[in-house]
């Protein structure tokens, strides 16, 4: 770094050293120290100054402080268990009763603009939202069901300093039971099943082996198959969310069903080269409109003329469509999205809705620099809200395999949110 590093920079270099001390806390790799002495040898002594220094010397004050306090806390392993909610119901969803008394607790240093709303799946390993709410601000997470919101249950966490005072609903107000939602499944349902709701949209659906093993266990059953069988074609169904499409026939939901559901708009992820496949992995990944909109819903009265936003992990842009839907007009969305397909996605949509904004797009959010975003925020004046769910590939439920946590390969990349979120944080208030 030499006297003329922009201030972008050094905050990075900042963040880069915290960011290297969290990780050396939660993975036990290079220390801090050692961290700060390989960039010395690397990129030579850190020349800057006077009022570059200072504030250099701040930050590296309050980091230190940060150190010392995160050193102190008591390896307790009950306070790593962050407990879920029940009913998932996090500050309140509309039409239930309020959840009981909560606190909700925003450090200074977590208040404002830039709004920040980070999403996750709730049943995450051991001691994963604990580490996620530490990073950031040490904000309670917040669990909701998306079954209070729509046909098909998401247990999700959100982390955000977003008020949570007058939330309101997107209207009209999706169908919330499968038969409302799906008309045409009722004359096909049997008495049996007894499923008012969906279960989790998921990556991947049932194959055609088990529908057609379904159908022919009930068919072989005659009309009241025998508890046995019940019991076996409801946990299959459960299990695969799958619905009655014809007479003792069940079928897994269909692409635009699932946009349905999720609270997308027709056609969503539909054309464009994008095969069924990917069009189920997008849709499994993404956010319930619905939910997240009522949660943002408090951003309108605040950014009356629009907003911008930094969008990390896109994906086929459900932060995008809820505060469209709500009717905050985008100014700016900086969207930072690996899959080429996600990005067309986004983009055919921005098209078609007439986006009257500026959207760019970035790859992959390990390049990120913070002279980019930098750039980005002097042409429109920073970012209002920065928005996003790191992959959860390593943390949910029906990841047997590679479920180990924040560790991940691609869980990991919540570090990275991390790291955009204070550098932007940073950078705003030293603008
Ligand atoms: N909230 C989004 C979905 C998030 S899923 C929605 O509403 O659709 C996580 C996303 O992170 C996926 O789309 C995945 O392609 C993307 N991703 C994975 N690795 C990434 C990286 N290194 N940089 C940017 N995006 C990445």
């Amino acid at each position: 770094m030499s006297l003329d590093t922009p201030i972008a920079e050094l905050v990075e270099f900042i963040s880069a050293a915290q960011f290297a001390y969290h990780t050396d806390a939660q993975l036990g790799e290079l220390s801090y120290d050692n961290k700060i002495h390989q960039h010395q040898k690397l990129n030579g002594p850190v020349y800057m100054s006077k009022k570059k220094r200072k504030f250099y010397d701040n930050e590296m004050r309050k980091l230190q402080k940060q150190r010392k306090y995160l050193e102190k806390q008591p390896m307790d392993h009950d306070n790593e268990i962050v407990h879920l909610p029940n009913p998932m119901v996090g500050f309140g969803v509309p039409n239930q009763p309020s959840p009981v008394l909560f606190q909700r607790r925003i450090p200074d240093e977590a208040e404002g603009r830039p709004y920040f709303y980070f999403e996750n799946v709730a049943l995450a390993p051991k001691g994963v939202w604990h580490t996620m709410s530490r990073f950031l601000y040490y904000i309670d997470p917040e669990f909701v069901d998306s079954k209070f919101f729509c046909a098909a249950a998401r247990k999700r966490g959100y982390i955000h300093n977003l008020p949570i005072e007058n939330r309101s609903q997107l209207l009209p107000t999706p169908p919330s039971t499968i038969h409302e939602a799906l008309p045409h499944t009722k004359q096909y349902w049997p008495s049996w099943d007894k499923r008012m709701q969906l279960n989790c949209i998921l990556t991947c659906i049932g194959s055609a082996k088990l529908t057609d093993r379904i159908k022919k266990a009930v068919e072989k059953s005659g009309d009241e198959p025998l508890p046995g069988v019940k019991k076996y074609v409801i946990q299959q169904c459960k299990k695969w969310n799958l619905i009655w499409v014809g007479k003792n026939k069940v079928a897994p939901l269909e692409p635009h069903e699932m946009e349905m559901l999720m609270g997308f708009p027709p056609n969503h992820t539909r054309g464009g080269g994008i095969s069924r496949t990917e069009q189920y992995t997008v849709l499994g990944n993404a956010f319930q409109v619905d939910t997240v909109a009522y949660h943002l819903s408090v951003l309108k009265r605040m950014f009356p003329d629009g907003i911008s936003v930094l969008s990390l992990f896109s994906g086929i842009g459900g932060a995008e469509v809820a505060l469209h839907r709500l009717g905050i007009p985008l100014r700016n969305v900086v969207s930072v999205e690996i899959s080429e397909t996600c990005r067309k996605i986004l983009q055919s949509w921005w098209d078609e809705t007439n986006q009257q904004g500026k959207l760019i797009h970035f790859h992959d959010i390990r390049m990120v620099t913070a002279h980019e975003l930098e750039k980005c925020m002097s042409t429109f004046g920073g970012f209002d809200l920065i928005i996003g769910g790191s992959p959860c590939n390593n943390l949910a439920g029906g990841n047997r395999s590679t479920r180990n946590g924040l560790e991940g390969s691609k869980s990991c990349l919540f570090f990275e949110y991390y790291r955009i979120i204070e550098l932007v944080r940073s950078m705003m208030r030293h603008r």
